[in-house]
């Protein structure tokens, strides 16, 4: 290592701290004159305006909230984002008011998973410029995961079973809609086939639509990868569902949304 590296932060020495061994900070590049342009910087090019409500998991006149394609390592990873085309700081004083009111539901939402201990809540806003909040879940017990590094983490943790994603967005989803808008994700239905045929998926991650890059729409678009910027795109997920002409799924007797059987208010599911 050359003398002049500069010296290796505190934080590596963090138990959040997700990596071990020999490190070394790279070198600083120097500011760029002008900045390149986010991806949707224009409206007409933005893929959040184009996507269709059915690659959503919960959707109201003015507010969407979105998932990932796949699962994650985490119990949850989620995304809202205003129906307008403009960034955190364009907000008018409607919209801004609301954004502080979602942000507390979608935050008891997810914290009401089972599991679910803490949910992050994140805007970084160098890959797209369409406003999208990201809210991590952080699970319980897991002190390790606490803090700085939980985007980190959600890439280097086991991904979760399907069918638990599936619910959680599902259960998060039926949440939102108890206090208005219209949820899209359904929860899972029970797998009464073998796993070999496990392979179906939410319209919204549906492979076929998932973008080339798609796997780098986990923690690396949550960091919004300024090496990679198109790691933000959020085309990820951007498959369309059948069924959604209905006004929602079936609201859960139980006002936490935790007890509902899954498959209880699924239907046949014709959008997988
Ligand atoms: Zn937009």
């Amino acid at each position: 290592m050359p003398d002049d590296a500069p010296s290796l932060p505190d934080f590596i020495r963090w138990p959040s701290f997700p990596f071990e061994g020999d490190l070394r900070v790279k070198p600083l590049k120097e500011p760029v004159a002008v900045e390149p342009a986010r991806s949707g910087e224009n409206a007409e090019d933005c893929v959040a305006c184009s996507t269709p409500d059915d690659a959503y998991i919960w959707v109201s006149e003015r507010w969407r909230v979105r998932g990932m394609d796949r699962p994650t390592g985490l119990p949850a990873v989620l995304i809202l984002e205003c129906r307008s085309h403009l960034d955190l700081g364009d907000l008018p004083n409607l919209l801004a008011a609301e954004l502080g009111v979602m942000t507390v539901r979608l935050e008891r939402a997810i914290r009401s998973l089972d599991g679910v201990a803490r949910v992050h809540v994140n805007r970084w806003g160098d890959g797209s410029a369409h406003l999208h909040m990201w809210f991590l879940a952080r699970p319980h017990g897991m002190l390790q995961l606490r803090g700085t590094f939980l985007a980190l983490w959600d890439d280097i943790l086991p991904v979760i079973p399907e069918h638990q994603w599936r619910e959680n967005m599902a259960l998060v989803a039926a949440w939102l809609a108890e206090f208005g808008g219209q949820a899209i994700a359904e929860p899972p239905h029970i797998q009464w086939e073998s796993p070999a045929t496990f392979t179906d998926q939410p319209a919204w991650a549906s492979p076929e639509t998932a973008t080339e890059d798609d796997g780098a729409v986990r923690f690396g678009s949550a960091i919004d990868n300024l090496a990679e910027a198109s790691l933000d795109d959020p085309t990820a997920g951007t498959g369309r569902r059948s069924n959604h002409g209905e006004p929602s799924v079936a609201i859960p007797q139980q006002q936490d949304g935790r007890t509902r059987e899954p498959g209880a208010t699924a239907g046949n599911d014709p959008g997988r």
